[in-house]
């Protein structure tokens, strides 16, 4: 069979680009993903995120000994599902500050990735729960609810103690500007996760010129001159093979890299350590790795038992400027966000629920730049995932603020009836040494690696050009968070999908 457009990876890109290239019924679209139907009721439990990660539908990835980090390995989950990893994330909708797009539109010399070029596409994908307005849209796919009197009594204490230290009033994360006091914006509609299937696939999925076909993983891409012949896949042990006038890669930032690397897309002599022949030369393919990390935590004993979450357990991220938390029109430096349940690295015990609560901290805009390799030349041979945390200056002594920050807020008035007292890392603990081995030991990631497949303006400083083709091959596209060059200040899932809308609107 061969099809108009073939979109490899039915996760959150994937999603989006399958339902609107067939929205127009002429063009034939075919969507491969590797995982199946999801089929587990506690995908859709908002407050079982975190609980959902290791099962069936998880690839279960995980990072080599990272020497920034205690030399602590990172479990990496990303789903393996239709959905993708819009199944397993934390749902919060944050687009990133209007500054985060300058450096994208920078990278590729198109004005298209500028806060102003993409805003169109923000509004197109999101259906608002307060209306719509000049940032907001009330009549795209996914909803987007921004909650209020459901907040946590916990959290609202905390967002209390941000305005009590001086953080400017925000309320609502996706108009441009981030620093200040804000719930999260949800992706959740009658207290049910709303996956990018569920938004943009669900509605889209009779239509006769869309295809999708679950449990079939792309193993390479088959390549003639500057063309992708065909797409060769593994389906019930068989291999099998399909082609397109136009091939798509939303693999994800790990997967994506990955099979452009089998296919001979890369650094020819990496490749050739995997006994992979290369046919196209491009050195930044699996450069470039970044992704953001939360301290967990700032960890308080607490003095009246907390009640579990009616949300996703963390409801209020809170951008700042360190060196002036009360500045509202910065690109803020530092997060803190108040998890209210336990949040804590495995390299500490675990307290019981409802006992203590957590003020996590991270870096926006970290500079640590790691990388993906092959170690083989077969799909099964597990990839080898460097992000290289913590390896920069300014990502540990920007952590090391926000750690300060975090522990300013705990100490509020406002928090006075919720503090027992800090467990970790600990009242005594003042010395910056001791603080910066603390937080080597408590960071976990906050599950937002980008940056692999960069976009850029050349093919020796990146991986795909501004419309996102790859460099070298004609009918050939990367359209996932790998082709992000620089991380947005926020949770990068928003972003993602206006991206998505807009490849497939200007396609
Ligand atoms: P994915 O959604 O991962 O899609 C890739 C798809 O490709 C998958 O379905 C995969 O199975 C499929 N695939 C891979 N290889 C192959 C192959 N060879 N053949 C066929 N199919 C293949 N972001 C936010 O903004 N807010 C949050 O609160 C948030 N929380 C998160 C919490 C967790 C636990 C995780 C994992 C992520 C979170 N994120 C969050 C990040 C966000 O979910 C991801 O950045 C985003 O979903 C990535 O989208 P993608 O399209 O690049 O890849």
């Amino acid at each position: 069979m061969h099809y108009d457009v073939l979109i490899i990876g039915g996760g959150s890109a994937g999603s989006v680009l399958a339902s609107r290239f067939s929205e127009n019924p002429d063009c034939q679209v075919a969507l491969l993903e590797a995982g199946a139907w999801p089929s587990d009721p506690d995908i859709a439990n908002p407050a079982m995120w975190p609980l959902i990660q290791g099962r069936s539908y998880d690839w279960q990835y995980a990072t080599v000994p990272q020497a920034g980090t205690a030399n602590r390995v990172h479990a990496w989950p990303r789903g393996r599902v239709l959905g993708g990893s819009s199944c397993l994330h934390a749902m919060a909708h944050v687009r990133g500050h209007q500054d985060d797009f300058a450096a994208w539109a920078h990278a590729t010399g198109d004005q298209h990735w500028s806060w102003q070029g993409l805003l169109p596409w923000f509004i197109k994908s999101e259906r608002f729960s307060q209306g719509a307005s000049a940032v907001h849209g009330d009549a795209g796919p996914l909803n987007v609810w921004l909650p209020d009197e459901d907040l946590h009594p916990l959290v609202k204490s905390y967002m209390q103690a941000g305005l009590n230290q001086g953080a400017p009033w925000l309320g609502d994360h996706n108009g441009g500007k981030l620093c200040g006091v804000a719930a999260n914006s949800l992706t959740i509609r009658d207290g049910k996760r709303v996956s990018a299937a569920d938004a943009w696939l669900i509605p889209a999925r009779a239509r006769p010129n869309l295809t999708i076909l679950l449990n079939i993983q792309v193993e390479k891409l088959l390549i003639d001159e500057r063309r992708i012949r065909a797409v060769e896949c593994q389906r019930d042990g068989k291999t099998c093979t399909l082609s397109a006038s136009t091939v798509i890669l939303s693999a994800g930032a790990l997967a994506s890299p990955a099979l452009l690397m089998r296919s001979g897309i890369g650094c020819a002599s990496e490749l050739a350590e995997s006994g992979i022949n290369c046919q196209i030369p491009l050195q930044q393919v699996g450069k470039n790795l970044h992704d953001h990390l939360l301290a967990a935590g700032n960890v308080w004993l607490a003095r009246q038992p907390i009640a579990p979450t009616r949300l996703q357990h963390s409801e209020s991220l809170m951008y700042l400027n360190a060196a002036d938390i009360r500045q509202p029109d910065a690109q803020p430096d530092i997060v803190l966000g108040c998890v209210c349940a336990p949040s804590v690295a495995e390299s500490f015990p675990q307290p019981q629920p409802g006992t203590t609560y957590t003020l996590l901290c991270g870096v926006t805009r970290p500079t640590s730049r790691g990388q993906i390799r092959l170690t083989g030349a077969h799909s099964r041979d597990p990839l080898l995932i460097d992000p290289a945390y913590l390896q920069t200056d300014y990502d540990r002594q920007t952590f090391l603020k926000a750690l300060k920050i975090a522990r300013q807020m705990g100490n509020d008035a406002a928090l006075d009836a919720w503090r027992e007292k800090e467990w970790l890392p600990g009242a005594e603990m003042q010395d910056d040494a001791a603080l910066n081995d603390f937080i080597a030991r408590a960071v976990i990631t906050h599950h937002h690696p980008v940056g692999t497949c960069q976009m850029g303006k050349t093919s020796s400083d990146s991986v795909v050009d501004g419309r996102l083709r790859i460099h070298g091959l004609e009918n050939g596209y990367v359209v996932d968070a790998s082709v992000i060059p620089s991380i947005t200040s926020g949770p990068v899932h928003a972003a993602l999908l206006a991206m998505a809308e807009s490849f497939a609107g200007r396609f």
